[in-house]
Order: C-alpha cells, then sequence, then structure tokens
C-alpha cells in the first residue's frame, strides 16, 4: 500500500514550486498521477467541466480481439503492468472497481467453433482462449452453439474509481476542477510556470480537450463516439460479461450495461435515437427476455488512425509531455503506457516507436 502520509507531504511541500502539473483527469490522468503518488513526486491536477470520455466507459479489458481471433497488442505484458496497477489504487482508496472473470463469446455456428479451437493453438492466444465451451443453459439467450471462454479479461468500474480518484485529491487539495487556460502557461527550457506556481514537467491529458491545446491540436486525434445503454432486466440473471455484435455487462441488481456503438461522424455528446436502435436491435438478436430501458450514455472516444495511444514529449518543449489516444483500449494499455510516459521523463527510457509520439512529430506545431 501507498504511503499516505509521504504522498501528503510530497504533494503540498512548497506550494510555489512542483514536480508536475497534470492537465486532464479522466483514466489517462487518473494512470499518470499514480505513476507520480508511486514516486513520490509533487503534483497539481487541473481538470475542467468538460464531458469525460472515461466516465461513460463499459470499463472492459478483454485481451484478444474477438473479431479476427488476434491477441491485443502486448496484450501479457499489459495485463501485468495493469492488474497490480488497479489493485494499488484499490489499496490506496480501500475499495473494490476491478472485476476480473471470464467474457463469453457467442460462437455463431461450427465454423467459427473450429476457428476458436485453431486459434486457441496459437502460443500468443492461448493463455487467453480457453478450450472448455460453455453450453448455453438460459433460456432468454439466444445461443444455440454456445460460447467461447475468454480469459483473463474483466471490468474496471472506471466512473466509480475516478469518483473516488478525485474526492482523495480534493482531500489532498492537489486538484483544481477549472478549465486550464492555456494562455496563463510560461513555457521555458528549464521550466513551466502556472498561476504563480512553477512546475519540472506538464503531462496534457484532456482526451478530446487536446483540439483546444495550441501545443497539440494539430496530432491526428479523432473522435469516435460511443453509446450504451443501461437496462434492468430481472429474469435475465447474467454473472458474466457476455458477447455476441455487442457486450451485455452485469452491474448488480439486474440492470446491465448494453453496448457500445462506434461513430466517426457524429460528434455531439448527446444520446441518439439511432444508437438506441441499433443496441435494441442487437440486444433483441442475443435475449428473449423483457427489459427496460433505465439510461442511455454517450460519449466520445479519443483515437488516432492507427488506434495506439500517443505518447511523449514535445519536439521543442522539453517540459512538456502528452498522454493521450486511450480510446481504444485505455483500460488495459493505460496503465503501461503511463509508466512508459513516466520512465522517459524520469530515467529516459526510449518510448515504444509504436506508441511514440514521434510518429506523428511533422503534425506538432511548433
Ligand atoms: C461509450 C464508451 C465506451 C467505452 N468503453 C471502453 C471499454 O469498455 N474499455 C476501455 O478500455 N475503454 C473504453 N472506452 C474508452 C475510454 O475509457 C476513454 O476513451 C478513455 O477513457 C479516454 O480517456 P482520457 O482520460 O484520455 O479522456 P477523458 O476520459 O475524456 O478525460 C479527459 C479529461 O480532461 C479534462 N479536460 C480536457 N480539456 C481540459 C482543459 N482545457 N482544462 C481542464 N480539463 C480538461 C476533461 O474534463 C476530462 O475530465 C469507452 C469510451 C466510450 C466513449
Amino acid at each position: 500500500m501507498h504511503n499516505v502520509s509521504a504522498f501528503f507531504y510530497m504533494s503540498t511541500v512548497n506550494q510555489n514550486s512542483k514536480d508536475y502539473l497534470i492537465v486532464g483527469c479522466g483514466i489517462a490522468g487518473l494512470l499518470i498521477v499514480e505513476q507520480l503518488i508511486q514516486h513520490q513526486q509533487s503534483f497539481t491536477v487541473i481538470d475542467g467541466p468538460t464531458s469525460s470520455a472515461s466516465m461513460v466507459a463499459g470499463g472492459l479489458y478483454n485481451p484478444v480481439v474477438l473479431k479476427r481471433f488476434r491477441a491485443v497488442w502486448k496484450a501479457s505484458y499489459a495485463l501485468s503492468v495493469a492488474i497490480p496497477t488497479y489493485e494499488r489504487l484499490e489499496a490506496l482508496l480501500q475499495s473494490v472497481w476491478l472485476y476480473e472473470g471470464p467474457i463469453y463469446r457467442r460462437l455463431a455456428n461450427t465454423a467459427e467453433f473450429n476457428k476458436w479451437i485453431t486459434a486457441a493453438d496459437q502460443p500468443e492466444l492461448s493463455p487467453f482462449l480457453s478450450v472448455e465451451f460453455k453450453r448455453n443453459s438460459n433460456s432468454y439467450l439466444i445461443a444455440d452453439s454456445g460460447f467461447g471462454q475468454v480469459l483473463r479479461g474483466g471490468r474496471l468500474d472506471v466512473a466509480s474509481l475516478l469518483v473516488a480518484f478525485k474526492d482523495f485529491l480534493k482531500t489532498q487539495r492537489s486538484i483544481h476542477e477549472v478549465t486550464f487556460d492555456y494562455d496563463q502557461l510560461e513555457v521555458s527550457s528549464d521550466q513551466i510556470t502556472y498561476e504563480g506556481t512553477s512546475y519540472k514537467h506538464l503531462i496534457f491529458a484532456e482526451g478530446m480537450g487536446v483540439l483546444q491545446n495550441p501545443y497539440f491540436n494539430s496530432l491526428p486525434i479523432q473522435g469516435n463516439k460511443g453509446e450504451y445503454l443501461k437496462i434492468y432486466a430481472p429474469q435475465l440473471k447474467l454473472d458474466a460479461i457476455y458477447k455476441s455484435d455487442i457486450f451485455i455487462i452485469p452491474l448488480g441488481d439486474h440492470k446491465y450495461l448494453v453496448g457500445a456503438t462506434y461513430d466517426r461522424f457524429d460528434q455531439s455528446m448527446d444520446p441518439t435515437s439511432a444508437a438506441r436502435q441499433t443496441l435494441v436491435d442487437k440486444l433483441k438478436a442475443l435475449i428473449t427476455c423483457d427489459f427496460d430501458i433505465i439510461g442511455q450514455l454517450a460519449g466520445i472516444r479519443p483515437t488516432v488512425p492507427d488506434r495506439r495511444p500517443v505518447v511523449g514529449t514535445h519536439p521543442q518543449w522539453s517540459r512538456i509531455h502528452i498522454l493521450n489516444g486511450l480510446g481504444s483500449r485505455g483500460v488495459l494499455h493505460g496503465p503501461m503506457v503511463a509508466k512508459s510516459l513516466y520512465d522517459a521523463i524520469a530515467y529516459q527510457v526510449p518510448i515504444d516507436a509504436e506508441i511514440a509520439l514521434d510518429r506523428f512529430t511533422k503534425w506538432v506545431k511548433y
């Protein structure tokens, strides 16, 4: 467990000079701050009132790209960093948000069953694809060919974790819930100054807010809107995550999240009737019992064309850094990527070329 009193000392000592300024406290900001706490660095977080994709995320982590029967990029390593990170946060905040468990993927037919068996034989997939299949014993699920079982997946309750984490930062007086004013920033080669406090480093973790950031707003970060339905289905009685075209995620008390959708064109934050209809249609192709829709959530995932995170240091300003692009698989990759950014800043460990900001250098403004 963290030494909280040491953290309190580090984050409040000498208010006019700190190690890090972090802008944004969705999952990206939270994970970089977790690194700072671990390494006893002092910091201030600024997090505005704009919507956060993390607050509506389903929170799934799944090491397999089920559509293609392929392991997710660096799945084993990402899991080996992610699980201890979330466990450290649970220990720090004295609660539970990580639910590890199988993900049951509906098998469409015998051909898919055979594909699964072949895939499960590959070294990179064998830790994740069980060859013990599950017969459908739930009369409200439509699944004649049963289910394959994905191992080492699960769900993080991102919204509840974020609320608790921000409450914790408030008690430490290390978060300001205001919009960051880029015009107040003074940047030099040896420090950052913002509203009278100097910092050694500034990390932007703004999600889609990066589009307003004059240092990084020309990066090819695109919004991908996602929507979920929240349903109440007392007859369904699922105790694990199920997937067909959509995921059904049990929340307890007969409530489930159903989704998500992907839309690169609609960048509004509002839930739409089109997404609601799509999700209802897909749900009715998987379950036969009645359900009530008790909520609909929408958010914009920050993604880049190659679907990898964007991590690194501004090419001109060595004290300004970015952690973004977590729109796909932020829960799984976020901890590994936050560690990688911290190690790069603190110990000059090179960032993996596949996620490094360098791959977009020509896009960044000087
Ligand atoms: C519907 C949906 C479902 C998803 N499901 C999953 C899933 O199942 N599994 C998974 O791994 N990922 C999922 N994601 C992706 C995911 O969790 C998010 O995309 C990811 O959390 C992005 O995190 P972020 O911290 O970069 O951005 P955000 O969560 O958007 O956070 C950015 C923060 O920065 C703040 N900010 C921005 N600009 C400023 C400024 N100028 N001043 C102050 N503060 C600022 C915002 O207020 C916000 O709090 C989903 C996303 C959506 C939308």
